[in-house]
């Protein structure tokens, strides 16, 4: 099969188009590299199964010409990163709304299938339990950039499963819970990088708001096999799965974990959130994914605890950079 993986040079999209070609699939990588990294995709520079394609989703026309070249397109390609969001709230929606679009436009013109990343930002701030994938979705003002993102990834959602159901395009949705491992940075705000190279530094974890609130945390190796086992089958058809660990951390109890597993002198320190991000910003207070879905369909379930996750994210820092 030939695959196109937008966002392949990025976190995820760089370890799925890996995945890919181990397993004997052709890879063209499109990306803009804004987030991701030449550095995650120089291994596969000069095997013939793989192609970079410096560009990005928004060029219509590069779109068009290089879905036509493909069975199937994973689109991973999207701003990524709360402090992203926070920072270029209207760019992350351009690319998050028009980029989708653009790629389920040609998909469809051209016959290929196409999975669309999605996130758990969708739910908001519904943080009753574990978020099954019909759980409601309960946001704040569109005009906070945080609940303009989950809008964005919504609405792409939509798109994607109307297209579906009224053109009949080969649509596979997933929906990724917090997703960590190597080739994460934290630049973008993503709390277990950040952690871990802190805790490598000696230099003080800052926990923001009381570090009661709590996450989920999926090595992105689990993440992309779910992934493979989604596009594998013909069941995930015009269907929505959350991939996602179900271990409940809070923020605090993760960073004592990395100080004790990285064997670190560095102490924790609070942060309120007013300093940490923007005025108003809202987090949430708990996000934790039920699994029974994408378990039942296609037998996926996550393999790997904190303990690797936190190890091969230390790993990765300590020779990568
Ligand atoms: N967080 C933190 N310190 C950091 C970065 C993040 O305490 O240096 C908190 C953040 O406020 C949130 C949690 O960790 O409560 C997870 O943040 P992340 O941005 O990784 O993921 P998301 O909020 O999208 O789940």
């Amino acid at each position: 099969m030939k695959y196109l993986v937008t966002g392949g040079a990025g976190f995820i999209g760089s370890h799925l188009t890996d995945a890919l070609i181990a397993r004997g699939d052709s890879v063209i990588c499109l990306d803009n590299l804004s987030t991701g990294n030449s550095h995650n995709i120089e291994h596969l520079v000069g095997n013939p199964s793989f192609e970079f394609i410096s560009g990005s989703i928004l060029d219509v026309g590069l779109v068009d010409s290089v879905v036509a070249r493909v069975d199937h397109v994973l689109h991973f390609a999207a701003a990524v990163g709360v402090f992203t969001i926070v920072d270029k709230p209207l760019e992350s929606l351009v690319t998050n709304l028009r980029g989708t679009e653009n790629i389920l436009e040609a998909a469809h013109k051209h016959g290929a299938e196409v999975l669309i990343a999605s996130s758990s930002e969708v739910y908001g701030k519904n943080g009753g339990g574990p978020l099954n994938e019909e759980s409601d979705r309960i946001v704040g003002s569109p005009l906070k950039s945080r609940w303009s993102y989950s809008e964005a990834k919504a609405i792409d959602e939509s798109m994607a499963y109307f297209y579906y159901q009224e053109k009949r395009l080969a649509v596979r949705l997933v929906r990724f819970f917090n997703t960590v491992g190597p080739r994460q940075v934290g630049h973008y705000g993503m709390v277990v990088p950040r952690f871990v190279s802190a805790a490598l530094a000696k230099e003080p974890l800052t926990v923001y708001g009381s570090g009661s609130q709590s996450r989920c945390f999926c090595h992105v190796y689990d993440a992309v096999a779910g992934v493979l086992a989604v596009i594998d089958s013909d069941a995930t058809l015009g269907e929505v799965f959350n991939i996602g660990n179900d271990d409940e951390i809070t923020i605090e109890d993760l960073a004592r974990e990395v100080i004790e597993q990285t064997g670190s002198s560095s102490v924790i320190e609070k942060v309120l959130y007013e300093k940490a991000y923007a005025p108003g910003f809202e987090d949430m207070q708990r996000r934790i994914p039920d699994i029974t879905k994408i378990k039942r369909t296609v037998g996926w379930s996550p393999k790997r605890d904190l303990s690797v996750i936190i190890s091969d994210i230390a790993e990765f820092l300590r020779t990568a950079h």
